[in-house]
């Protein structure tokens, strides 16, 4: 084994290969795979080796996509049968709900070029005859889908990156990992030691292990997973015969089963309510190529749906019985992406797709260790998407509920209830005491909506229980005020001798005077936006950033990244600080109410930003809101909360104050057009793209990031697309996000947000459109739920669009 290396990737999965191939394959050929037995010896081995490209959540989907499309391209150059199978698939729904599901899903398709079509049950049972179409109310086709071969997958990554000059050594494994002050790493092997820049942690089965070693505990865990193969099937061998092709796989959403043919029988594979993790605390090094004990007790109920479903199972006998453990992030997704803190690691595991999303993953990650950009938006992947509230035991049960419902029916307005409540604020029994109807944001409980006692949310497609309430909600901000708590957001201090030159380089706007705010655009090198913020100089020299919660650590990991050479400090407040805001013709008064500072109009503009007493205690207070009304933030330390919001209820008896949730925030930003960060805002559009263009400030002297490229796309008027409003015609539901865009019938874009806007009665979608077709008026459409809904472009926001309220 060489001595140094330019990348030491850890593990010899599907995953690890994948990562080495693609390093090789963009250039770094000093790249080794180090693996503790042999390629494929943890889950990788005795995979069910089926793939496909649907995915609920389209950036997957994508990734999924490019994964498939990839393994001719590696049999072909390794020389390595990966014993392809594209068989096709349908999926499949027993209820109405299920079925609104696949059709929702199929027009997401529409825009990523993927071809599925959404059949009857009698199309289905001509395609795929072993199910009764008596069971079923309809199905999703596509011809992406297949299976293959997992040692041959893994061999043809492995010998294609030996090719390109990779090294692999197996029988080697990792025992510790060091960091040396020059920041590169130095691998302890039982086969001696190699000094390298880079470090993947593709552990698979044991990524938590490997964390460990590198003082992480990564919310990965393995779970026990179950398939059977039957004997061989008459029904089959007439299919093929018949067809001169293989039987269709098949996914069963309500019977929480898959299938496929395995050589003359079937294979049946289960996602089972009763779950079980594996070694939830430790890994055994021991552990190699083993198999569990099959338990068949557990996946009974499953069965008993499948062999109804699909009755020539029931009279058939199962020839074996797989179960092995693979690993699950929380919310089923990868962990991929570098690790703040720590330069050169990376990680790229809890990979539960290995054979969907092996290549995405390699490709992503490949791209980010050598480009220092993933490419693509990874954020549904990133692993910076789990901030420290995900412990051991609350991984434990997220993973478990994930499992468990891997093929269950998530509804847009469904909040899952495992490991809740974890972080609650202050006043979090206040609220729940006047209705709140709570969801989670970062591991912290946040209030959605308010319902009057015994009502709850229906969890539904259409416009739900809470429809009325939430538009009573948002109408009494725009009629009286109204309260809602932040303390969601992230925020930030900026201090230090170099504060202001370091954001006058992070961010793209001018920055703040004393006393004042703006909204803050931050950019990629390319010009593409990682960030949006509210940026305020409360005291010279010290700066307050609020930002999105859900990405607090993958934004401390960009500003740490950009920190080198500055005397700065950057923290998050996370917990540590709480925060409320009012908004509506009325809160003015009501703010005039509880402080000794002048807030009338002229004592406090817009974008104004000092603290000031409320009430007994103080407040740092901003005047903005993100309800595009009259408003303010108000930031405090957490014991001073339930005084402030105690005080403010108090006072604003008399003016019509009542809570509002995140929904009607959502309702009121939509009238607005404002955007919001992960939707409209993400790394893959530039700032004219997404409107964020009036505040980078291309003349400012600072040389900024992304300032050379947004000069460019300034004269193009955006690179490509442009973000769009649109009220919609819809009845009885309302855009979630990632619906296909039409013009004259021809999918043009997608949907980023959008939901209903109460109080200018209209049905509201953001997305993104060509920028060609920006400036049309006419011939526009929404796909929701399979169903075409005409729209039209929404120039000016539909409630106050000079901005009077907001800045009177
Ligand atoms: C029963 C079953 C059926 C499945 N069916 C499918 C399917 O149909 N489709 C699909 O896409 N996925 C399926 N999967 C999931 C799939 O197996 C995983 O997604 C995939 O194997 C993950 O690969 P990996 O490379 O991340 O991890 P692993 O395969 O676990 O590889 C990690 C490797 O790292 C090595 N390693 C760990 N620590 C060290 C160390 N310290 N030093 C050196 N080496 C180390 C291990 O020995 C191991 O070889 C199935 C899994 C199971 C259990």
């Amino acid at each position: 084994m060489k001595s140094h290396a330019k990348a030491v990737v850890i593990g010899g999965g599907v995953v690890g290969a994948s990562v080495l191939y693609h390093l090789s394959k963009f250039g770094w050929k000093d790249v080794v795979l180090l693996e503790r037995s042999e390629l494929t010896a943890g889950s990788t081995w005795h995979a069910a080796g089926g793939m496909h490209t649907i995915n609920g959540d389209p950036n997957v989907a994508k990734l999924q996509k490019y994964t498939v499309d990839l393994y001719k391209e590696i049999e072909e150059y390794s020389g390595q049968d990966v014993g392809l199978h594209m068989t096709g698939g349908v999926m499949l729904a027993a209820t109405k709900e299920r079925f609104d599901w696949l059709k929702s899903i199929a027009g997401k398709g529409k825009y990523m070029g993927l071809d599925a079509q959404i059949i009857s049950p009698k199309e289905a049972h001509d395609l795929m005859p072993l199910l009764d179409p008596d069971q079923f109310v309809g199905a999703l086709f596509d011809e992406v889908e297949g299976h293959l071969d997992p040692y041959g997958t893994t061999h043809a990554y492995a010998k294609s990156a030996k090719k390109n000059g990779a090294e692999i050594h197996q029988q080697t494994k990792v025992e510790r990992i060091e960091q040396l002050p020059d920041h590169t790493w130095l691998v302890h092997t039982n086969q001696g030691q190699i000094k390298t820049e880079h470090v993947v942690n593709a552990g698979g089965l044991w990524a938590r292990e490997v964390g460990r070693m590198v003082g992480l505990e990564l919310p990965v865990l393995a779970m026990e997973h179950m398939y059977l193969i039957t004997d061989d099937m008459p029904e089959v061998a007439d299919f093929n015969a018949k067809r001169g092709k293989e039987m269709l796989h098949a996914v069963d959403f309500d019977g929480e089963l898959y299938l496929r043919q395995e050589r003359g029988g079937m294979l049946m594979g289960t996602y089972e309510k009763d779950c079980r993790p594996w070694m939830p605390y430790e890994t055994s090094w021991d552990f190699s190529k083993e198999l569990l004990e099959p338990d068949l007790d557990r996946i009974t109920n499953e069965l008993e749906v499948g062999f109804k479903h699909f009755p020539a199972f029931q009279h058939t006998g199962i020839k074996q019985i797989i179960n092995g453990p693979f690993t699950f992030a929380p919310d089923g997704n990868p962990l991929v992406g570098p690790i703040q803190g720590k330069r050169g690691l990376w990680m790229a595991c809890g990979v539960m797709a290995g054979f969907s999303q092996g290549g995405g993953v390699g490709l992503a990650l490949a791209n980010w260790m050598i480009e220092g950009d993933p490419g693509f938006d990874v954020f549904a992947m990133d692993v910076s998407r789990f901030g420290d509230f995900a412990t051991l035991a609350y991984t434990n049960a997220k993973v478990r509920e994930n499992y468990s419902r891997r093929f269950s029916i998530r509804f847009p307005n469904e909040e899952l209830p495992a490991a809740r409540p974890l972080r609650t604020t202050p006043i979090y029994d206040r609220q729940t005491k006047l209705g709140a109807q709570m969801g989670v944001s970062y591991g912290l409980e946040v209030p959605l909506w308010y319902a009057p006692e015994g009502v709850r949310d229906e969890f539904s497609w259409y416009r739900s229980t809470d429809f009325p309430y939430v538009a009573a909600e948002a109408r009494n901000v725009r009629e009286n005020v109204g309260i809602i708590e932040t303390s969601g957001f992230a925020k930030y201090s900026v201090t230090g001798k170099d504060a202001a030159a370091y954001l006058d380089r992070l961010l793209s706007n001018r920055l703040p005077s004393v006393g004042r705010m703006t909204l803050a655009p931050m950019l990629k090198h390319d010009g593409r936006v990682i960030g949006d913020f509210t940026l305020g100089q409360p005291y010279e020299g010290e700066y307050l950033l609020i930002g999105s919660g859900i990405a607090e650590d993958y934004h401390m990991r960009w500003f740490a990244e950009q920190a080198e050479g500055y005397e700065v400090n950057v923290e998050a407040y996370g917990p540590s600080m709480a925060g409320l805001s009012i908004a509506g013709p009325k809160a003015r008064e009501l703010l005039q109410r509880v402080t000794r500072e002048d807030v009338s109009a002229n004592g406090m503009k817009f974008m104004d930003l000092r603290t000031m007493d409320i009430g007994l205690s103080s407040a740092m207070v901003g005047r903005v809101s993100f309800t595009g009304d009259l408003g303010y933030e108000l930031w405090m330390e957490p014991h001073d909360q339930v005084h402030i919001w105690d005080t403010l209820i108090n006072a604003g008896e008399d003016l019509g104050l009542k809570p509002f949730g995140l929904r009607a925030l959502n309702s009121l930003r939509l009238e607005k057009g404002f955007g919001g960060w992960a939707s409209e805002y993400r790394p893959i559009y530039d700032a004219y793209e997404c409107g964020l263009g009036r505040f980078i400030a291309l003349d400012k002297d600072a040389d900024f990031i992304g300032k050379t490229a947004a000069t460019d796309h300034k004269k193009l008027g955006g690179s490509k697309y442009k973000l769009l409003t649109f009220v919609v015609d819809a009845n009885n539901s309302d855009v979630i996000g990632d619906e296909p865009i039409l013009m004259n019938g021809r999918c043009v874009g997608w949907v980023t947000s959008g939901g209903y806007a109460h109080t200018s009665n209209a049905s509201v979608a953001l997305g993104y459109v060509p920028k060609e077709l920006a400036s049309k008026d006419d011939g526009w459409s929404i796909d929701i739920i399979g169903e075409n809904h005409s729209a039209k472009r929404q120039a000016n926001a539909l409630f106050d669009h000079n901005g009077q309220r907001m800045r009177g």
